[in-house]
């Protein structure tokens, strides 16, 4: 069984104050919730706060990014073990922002999927197509591509620990978001692609979340959907009320 997932990517938004601000209206709101993982992701800047207003709750903390070497002179990078000491479960990686404008490749993807798993962090590995992609009919290569490459030489028992998001780049930030069936076509190819490859132990096993535009109204109908099991929301998981409906909405959708 799967275990449903929330997770909110601030992106580059709240500063300290703000972020501690928002971390504790979500405690209050989402205390009582058991059977939605609930990450939030803020910047780096926040991470140790975020880290500490969520110490012992029901909410985890990732990162947004990260640099595939342990250490070393990499200015104004990040190693995997900087974000495990502030307390980090998690890290996104391969976002489309980050392939769009600071040129991350499937292959930049792959080195720091293995850089995380290796430090105990739980990649959530992004891939999706860009609207010319989906209108030349190429939805599917380019999902094969980012799913093959971006996860390139990872073993079985690595690929159980990381969790993809489908994000179609025209739905990100745009208020449009891929129709449920639209999603759920592109979700159940992953997982068809996964049963492929490598084997439908793991096809069902791993965590695929759906991204672009989810909003309180319609993350029941996205969520309900037999292969979407939760969602990572950007513009949305900066306000307590629509990250704390997304997530109580999560939680009314049945597990798969
Ligand atoms: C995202 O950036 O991962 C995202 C899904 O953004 P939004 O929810 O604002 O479309």
């Amino acid at each position: 069984m799967r275990r449903k997932m929330i997770a909110g990517n601030w992106k580059m938004n709240k500063i300290t104050a703000e972020a501690i601000e928002l971390a504790n209206g979500l405690k209050r709101e989402l205390y009582k919730i058991d059977d939605v993982d609930i990450v939030v992701c803020p910047p780096f800047t926040a991470l140790e706060e975020v880290s500490e207003a969520t110490y012992e709750s029901n909410i985890k903390l990732g990162a947004q990014n990260m640099h595939w070497e342990e250490s070393g002179a990499f200015t104004g990078e990040i190693a995997p073990m900087m974000l495990k000491d502030l307390g980090c479960e998690f890290v996104i990686l391969g976002h489309s922002e980050r392939r769009l404008y600071f040129h991350e490749t499937n292959d930049t993807v792959n080195k720091k999927t293995k850089a995380a798993l290796k430090a105990g962090l739980t990649p959530i590995v992004c891939v999706g197509e860009t609207l010319q992609e989906r209108e030349a009919g190429k939805t599917f290569e380019v999902i094969q591509d980012h799913v093959y490459n971006s996860l390139k030489d990872l073993t079985e028992e690595e690929l159980a620990k990381i969790i993809i998001a489908y994000e179609p780049v025209w739905a990100i930030g745009t208020g449009k978001t891929a129709s449920p069936e639209q999603a759920q076509e592109v979700h159940k190819f992953i997982r068809d692609l996964l049963k492929k490859k490598y084997s439908e132990v793991l096809a069902e096993e791993i965590v695929i979340l759906y991204g672009g535009s989810v909003k309180p109204g319609n993350t029941k109908e996205l969520v309900n959907q037999i292969d979407i099991d939760g969602a990572l929301v950007g513009g949305a998981s900066l306000d307590v009320k629509n990250f704390s409906e997304i997530v109580n909405a999560a939680s009314t959708c049945g597990t798969k």
